[in-house]
């Protein structure tokens, strides 16, 4: 039989993983036993899945489980399992290459979250590798299921590896490590058992060592809720979600009927993609019967909750189910809404009893909830309730519920209010709020871009419709007395009639930006204020559409016409009203002056070379009237 020798060289981007790995990241090299443990269990994993359905079998004698051999005179680290093993050709993909793209920034993320904590490493599909923190030499034997001869890989971890054709092996895979001289101590018992106890109690097949075992193997979503103790929920969940710390909730369900259904769901603490790792994967597995038939299943949750980690077992489905089918499969479907339902039901009842934890949950994944709002029309109900945001009636920083907001409404109020903005004090010191402050009206104040998008999608809470306070067809004053008042004397005919010319000539000099200026029914103390004619595209709206078309590189187009509101009560209009009659010329500088005031208010862009020319030349005129 030929044995055949191949050498290869690692892909430029293994190369640098290799050298962060080796050279930065050896502080926490425990992490090592755990991607090793956590590979042979996929491989595991993996082979049980294919014998469901499998005719003939390899090695079918051979038990499933994960085997830890330690060897201190040879300084020796073995880790065996007998799971679905590798091809030649999968020993140099898998293990020559990075999975995810080798991108420089990719790997400057990994670098910059191994520095935060070394144990996200696995996060980033590169486990295999942290065998080199601790090992000089790494040889991974290993035969595929499919019964193909089995090879032996060989690394020092610097630039290349060899794959060598080795007889006699067994289906799986053994990877021997050759301990650095000062990582010697992961040939020792109870170096190894305190590590497995930590990471990978919850592995679903035993880890031997020697005669013992290390684990109990367990499927704690299938044990009664109450015989699992809070530390072993803790424990499963560190398991599954790689993390370090508790989570900040739990979720554990059964159900019979109409399906059954086992489901242990955890929030982690943190949202990893807040820190700028990208999008992460969906962090929930599918079981079946206890087998795994989907890991960080696409399928099972809707996009939107991919922040949550756990387990969906569910004994309905076929076991032989592929990935592919399992995407158009309806029970999958049935299932999903089963869980997703019940688990926006769960936060709920969390935001009633802890108001105060559930804020924070708020703050750390609204954005999740945000993104179901908008692309999830099945759950936008369920979401509704879950939703937060400050108000002119909430402190600052702790934001109020659609719900507080009805219960507080005024008994005439029919519509939900809101106004975005920048941060609280800005819209407090806006055209907008002044009406709703003058007669006591509650109005949410929607702080983060998304948010108009998320209330337009939403469009109504408790059949009240929502309803951004920069829309032109606010029907707030409708019932003021003011309003309604006749206009008896002469005097104030007159200055209705100066108005009415006022917004005509004010409209003819901006006819290039807005589609109409109007008297303002709602305004207060400001001069002016732009409002939306369309009540979906409201100026927070127009600013992430502007934004986008200057991403697509087609900035300025599409721009729609605002309107603009005066305040016939307010000095300077009342003055501008005589002055366009005696100094046309001035009187238009002052009028695209309230105009691009009004767009700033509103958060939108006017040209600033033009508006600062324009400023300085009203100023001149200010100081020259002012001297003499
Ligand atoms: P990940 O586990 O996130 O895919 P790793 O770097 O840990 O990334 O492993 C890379 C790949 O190598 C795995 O996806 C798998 O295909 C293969 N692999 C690693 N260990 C084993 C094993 N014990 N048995 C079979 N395949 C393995
Ligand atoms: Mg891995």
């Amino acid at each position: 039989m030929t044995v055949e020798k191949e050498t290869f060289e690692f892909k430029a981007e293994t190369k640098k993983l290799l050298d962060i790995v080796i050279n930065s990241l050896y502080t926490e090299r425990d992490v090592f036993i755990r991607e090793l443990i956590s590979n042979a269990a996929d491989a595991l994993e993996k082979f049980r899945h294919e014998s469901v359905t499998a005719t003939e079998i390899f090695d079918d004698h051979l038990p499933l489980e994960i085997t830890i051999a330690l060897d201190e005179k040879k300084n020796t680290l073995t880790i065996t399992d007998t799971g679905i093993g590798m091809t030649r050709a999968e020993l140099e993909n898998n293990l020559g290459t990075i999975a995810h793209s080798g991108s420089n920034t990719y790997l400057a993320e990994l670098v910059e979250a191994a520095k935060k904590d070394v144990s996200l490493i696995g996060q980033f599909g590169v486990g295999f590798y942290s065998a080199f923190m601790a090992g000089a030499t790494v040889r991974v034997q290993s035969r595929s299921w499919n019964k193909s001869e089995g090879n032996e890989w060989v690394s020092d971890g610097t630039g290349s590896y060899t794959i060598t054709e080795v007889p006699g092996l067994h289906r799986g895979t053994k990877i021997i490590i050759e301990l650095k001289e000062d990582a010697k101590d992961y040939a020792q018992e109870w170096k190894i058992k305190s590590i497995v106890k930590q990471y990978s109690s919850f592995v679903a097949f035993p880890i031997k060592l020697g005669e013992e075992t290390l684990n109990s193997v367990q499927a704690l979503w299938t044990k009664n809720r109450s015989d699992i103790k809070d530390e072993e929920y803790v424990e499963f969940y560190k398991f599954v979600a790689n993390a370090a710390t508790d989570p900040m909730y739990k979720l554990h369900f059964s159900a019979d009927a109409p399906l059954a259904i086992n489901a242990l769901l955890f929030v982690p603490a943190e949202n990893f993609e807040g820190f700028g790792f990208g999008k992460m994967d969906p962090g929930v597995n599918l079981y079946c019967q206890r087998i795994l038939i989907d890991q960080h299943s696409k399928t099972i949750l809707p996009e939107w909750l991919r922040f949550l980690k756990g387990v969906v077992d569910s004994e309905d489905l076929p076991l032989n189910i592929s990935r592919q089918a399992l995407q158009d499969n309806a029970l999958v479907a049935k299932i999903r809404k089963v869980i997703t339902k019940r688990f926006l039901k769960y936060l709920d009842e969390q935001a009633t009893k802890e108001p105060e934890k559930y804020l924070e949950f708020w703050s750390t994944f609204g954005i999740f909830l945000k993104e179901g709002a908008t692309s999830d029309y099945e759950y936008q109900k369920e979401i509704g309730k879950l939703l937060r945001f400050e108000s002119s009636k909430s402190e600052a920083g702790k934001p109020v519920s659609l719900a507080d907001y009805v219960l507080r409404m005024n008994p005439d109020q029919e519509e939900i209010y809101f106004i975005n903005g920048p941060n609280r004090a800005s819209i407090e010191a806006g055209p907008y709020v002044e009406m709703f402050k003058q007669k006591d009206i509650e109005i949410l104040y929607t702080l983060e871009p998304i948010d108009d998008f998320v209330l337009n999608h939403l469009g109504e809470f408790d059949g009240k419709k929502l309803k951004s306070a920069d829309g032109a067809d606010l029907s707030l004053a409708k019932d003021s007395d003011e309003e309604n008042k006749e206009k008896n004397s002469d005097e104030e005919k007159q200055a209705g009639e100066d108005m009415e010319t006022l917004t005509k000539w004010m409209q003819e000099v901006l006819a290039d930006h807005v589609s109409e200026v109007s008297v303002s029914k709602r305004l207060v103390d400001s001069p002016a204020m732009i409002v939306n004619p369309d009540s979906y595209m409201t100026s927070s709206m127009e600013r992430i559409m502007a934004a986008s078309r200057k991403e697509q590189g087609f900035p300025g187009m599409e721009k729609s016409k605002k309107k603009l509101e005066i305040n016939p009560k307010n000095n300077l209009i009342i003055k501008l009203a005589e002055l366009h009659k005696t100094d046309a010329d001035f009187a238009a500088q002052v009028a695209q002056q309230i105009h691009d005031n009004a767009m700033i208010q509103a958060g939108l862009v006017v040209d600033p070379l033009e508006m600062v020319e324009r400023n300085y030349k009203i100023l001149s005129r200010v100081v020259e009237n002012d001297a003499l």
